[in-house]
């Protein structure tokens, strides 16, 4: 019998860690465990930048992005750009459960989410509203669709304003399970869906190697595949840190080849022996939640030199 642990980012990610360490304890399932844990950050309207309350796009809208993903069975589920829905790690466990496939995107997958029994919800906050409005003014007075290409600056990442709660568990059976959900960058351009509803990006889940999850800035993330990088790194025989370390040099060499500064990303991995590991770029603080046997600590990754 594996000793439960489970994961899971920045500090918020305790939120979930508090709920998802006891649940594992008491002998549930890996990804039951996950997903209750990222609901209740969903559910917290102070986490900024992960489900009710978090910010929105340039237009105003409030869109999120999470997938799931089941270490046994290679199952996985996921939505991106869902408005209106409290949960998207819910409706990403559906379309795992109840379809045949793994990625449902905007109207679909609201759709999808009523035709399931989910409510629509009104996920704004009146804080989040009138910060949008502060910052981005220009909303009003540009016109958002037209022919010509965007501006340099229309395209520019707000590094300031983002991040995703991933959690991942090794539950008592020996199995891993993970999620991650997010509302992805503030104030991104619509339409823009990051590295968190994307299988091998912001999560994958294999019981025979290890699970691992990212957070940061989503466009670096998919173009190296991070997390899947980094369950292939554990299979290879590399630890969790060991891992993690790798899939920030490969964040590095591909910003290099671009002739551009490393963006700010995190990875987190855990294998089927329990063992746990993290890494980020330069300038990222990421800080992480850990709780074996039901226990939460904190813990600070290292960071990454270029
Ligand atoms: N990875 C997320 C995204 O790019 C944001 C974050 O985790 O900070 O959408």
């Amino acid at each position: 019998m594996a000793d439960p642990v489970v994961i899971a980012t920045w500090p918020f990610g305790k939120i979930a860690t508090d709920i998802s360490g006891p649940q594992l304890v008491a002998g549930k399932a890996a990804l039951d465990a996950v997903i209750a844990g990222a609901q209740a950050v969903e559910s917290d309207k102070s986490v900024r930048s992960v489900g009710f309350g978090s910010l929105p796009d340039r237009i105003g809208r409030l869109t999120l992005d999470s997938c799931v993903m089941d270490g046994k069975t290679l199952a996985c589920g996921a939505v991106a750009g869902l408005e209106h829905i409290r949960s998207a790690s819910a409706v990403a466990r559906r379309v795992m459960e109840k379809t045949p496939h793994i990625l449902l995107v905007g109207e679909g997958a609201k759709w999808f989410a009523l035709e399931q029994g989910f409510k629509l919800e009104m996920p704004h906050t009146v804080e989040g509203l009138r910060e949008w409005f502060e910052k981005h003014p220009e909303n009003e007075k540009k016109p958002v669709r037209n022919d010509a290409p965007p501006e340099p600056q229309d395209i520019n990442i707000d590094e300031r304003n983002h991040d995703t709660v991933t959690v991942i568990g090794l539950d008592q059976a020996g199995n891993l399970g993970g999620v991650c959900t997010t509302s992805g960058l503030a104030y991104k351009l619509p339409g823009r869906v990051g590295d968190s509803p994307i299988i091998g990006a912001g999560l994958y889940v294999d019981n025979e190697a290890g699970a691992a999850g990212a957070t940061g800035v989503g466009e670096e993330i998919i173009r190296i595949a991070g997390s899947h990088y980094i369950v292939e790194k554990m299979r290879e025989g590399k630890t969790p840190q060991e891992a993690c370390e790798l899939a920030c040099k490969r964040v590095h060499a591909s910003a290099a080849r671009r002739g551009v500064h490393t963006a700010r990303v995190a990875f987190l991995a855990l294998n089927p022996k329990g063992e746990v590991g993290a890494a980020c770029t330069p300038k990222t603080g990421f800080q992480y939640a850990v709780a074996v046997a039901g226990r939460t600590e904190m813990r600070t990754a290292k960071e990454i030199p270029m």
